[in-house]
């Protein structure tokens, strides 16, 4: 059995008390929300902290306008899965949220721990005998990339089902530090390197989310897994799809799991604004939309499949997002399209 390594756990009772001790004690310590992703990972030894910071103080309410919605970082997916508002509104990003994980870790894990997951390799997320055994990367212990020897970065893959979702949905994030407040688009969250995957400052706290939509934005999010009922997406999209009866006014395709950071598939979505929506339109952008993905051998399942299946995952979502009728409820069900 695996065991937790000892640790001291500091419970602040607001954001900045927490940004301002992260600040203090540097590298050795990390925040702590659901623990879902940061145990597992402390029980391995992917990363060596004396201290955690707890978030249990992060807002657990989801306040609704009419177009925007601001979701706690303390929300649950559990709880962001099942909401009425979200489920009606932003329907893409409530399934998103339900089709993390499993339900236990959904009833733990939070909206912001969510955003912050670390990236994933099959070379990394191993016991450390394992990583040990076959010879540490640079992510940890190690100073080459087992998966391209050749590289100088790391490769490891950005995992989180709900960022691209909240990117469709021109996201913006509440971020709180030692010395104040500001807020940043999640477009703008993350960096294109599996190490140092998040461009906020370590001390930050990520306190809310707000997503907006324009009138009329129809949205979904398809994920490919090995089994529905647990697994991280090896390949998903995002999507938000404005419509003006038929036509497409603005568009959001937003792709998980096949770079270090949710990868937005710009040249798509500039190929179906102002299109009508029709299957050929929707076969034609998902063909442009999977170009940029380039899944690398260190995920599950055969990387080539894995870019074969990005097509098939817009395809999918575009479909979804723009036949289902406005404010139906969606179907929390895993999809593995295979
Ligand atoms: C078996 C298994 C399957 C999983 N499947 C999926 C999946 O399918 N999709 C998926 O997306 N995830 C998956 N996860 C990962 C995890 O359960 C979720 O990503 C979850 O949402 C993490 O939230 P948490 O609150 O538990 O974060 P934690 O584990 O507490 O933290 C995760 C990271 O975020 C940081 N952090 C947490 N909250 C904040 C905050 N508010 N501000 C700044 N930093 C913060 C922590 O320091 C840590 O680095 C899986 C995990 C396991 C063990
Ligand atoms: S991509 Fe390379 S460096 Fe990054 S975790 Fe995997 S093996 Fe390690």
């Amino acid at each position: 059995m695996l065991r937790l390594p000892r640790f001291k756990y500091l419970r602040p009772k607001t954001a900045r008390e927490a940004a301002r001790m992260a600040a203090d004690l540097g590298p050795r310590a990390m925040f702590v929300a659901g623990g879902t992703d940061l145990f597992p990972k402390l029980k391995r030894r992917q990363f060596d902290v004396e201290t955690l910071i707890g978030l249990d103080f992060l807002p657990r309410e989801i306040r609704n306008g009419s177009n925007e919605c601001t979701v706690g970082a303390g929300v649950t997916l559990a709880i962001a899965s099942t909401d009425a508002h979200l489920n009606k509104t932003f329907s893409g990003y409530a399934q998103a949220a339900g089709l993390v994980s499993s339900p236990p870790l959904r009833n733990a894990g939070t909206v912001g721990g969510n955003l912050c997951v670390d990236t994933r390799c099959n070379y990394y997320d191993m016991t450390y005998e394992w990583r040990k055994a076959a010879g540490f990367c640079m992510k940890k212990d190690g100073d080459i990339c087992l998966v391209a020897p050749s590289s100088s970065r790391c490769w490891a893959v950005s995992s989180s089902d709900t960022a691209p979702m909240a990117i469709a949905l021109d996201g913006v994030v509440t971020l709180i530090g030692p010395d104040g407040e500001r807020e940043l688009p999640v477009s703008a969250l993350y960096r294109d390197d599996g190490i140092e995957y998040m461009a906020k400052q370590p001390s930050e706290v990520v306190t809310s989310v707000r997503l907006s939509a324009g009138r009329n934005t129809r949205t979904a999010y398809v994920k490919l897994r090995r089994r529905g009922s647990i697994d991280f997406p090896i390949a998903g999209a995002a999507v938000a799809v404005q419509l003006d009866g038929d036509d497409v006014v603005a568009c959001r395709i937003v792709l998980s799991a096949v770079a270090s950071h949710p990868l937005e598939a710009t040249a798509a979505e500039v190929f179906l604004k102002g299109k009508r929506v029709s299957a050929d339109t929707i076969r034609e952008t998902a063909d442009i939309a999977a170009k940029p993905a380039k899944p690398l051998d260190n995920a599950d399942l055969s990387h080539f499949w894995r870019k074969r299946m990005v097509r098939v995952v817009v395809e999918q979502a575009l479909a979804e997002a723009t036949t289902r009728t406005a404010g139906s409820t969606v179907k929390l069900l895993g999809r593995n399209p295979d």
